[in-house]
């Protein structure tokens, strides 16, 4: 008689969709300012500006530490934000 293993409960680990969560850009960006925010919405659109540039004001005016990793995983639209 083959022996039936348990099921295995895996509601433990969140699926890919719920994984997603927001990250740190898009709580930084409910931090700031209305103007503030449209000029550092621009600047994530914007190729010229690097990710380092982003982090440091991002990081200056919402008083969150950002990560110029996170910034590129937000640009690349690998996080759960809008
Ligand atoms: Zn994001």
């Amino acid at each position: 008689m083959p022996t039936v293993k348990p099921k295995v409960d895996l509601s433990d680990f969140p699926t890919g969709v719920t994984f997603r969560q927001r990250c740190t850009v898009g709580k930084a960006l409910d931090a700031l300012k209305p103007d503030q925010r449209e000029k550092a919405v621009a600047a994530l659109s914007s190729m010229d500006i690097t990710h380092r540039a982003i982090s440091s004001v991002l990081s200056k005016w919402s008083g969150i530490t950002v990560r110029e990793s996170t910034i590129g995983r937000h640009r690349r639209k690998g996080c759960a934000c809008e």
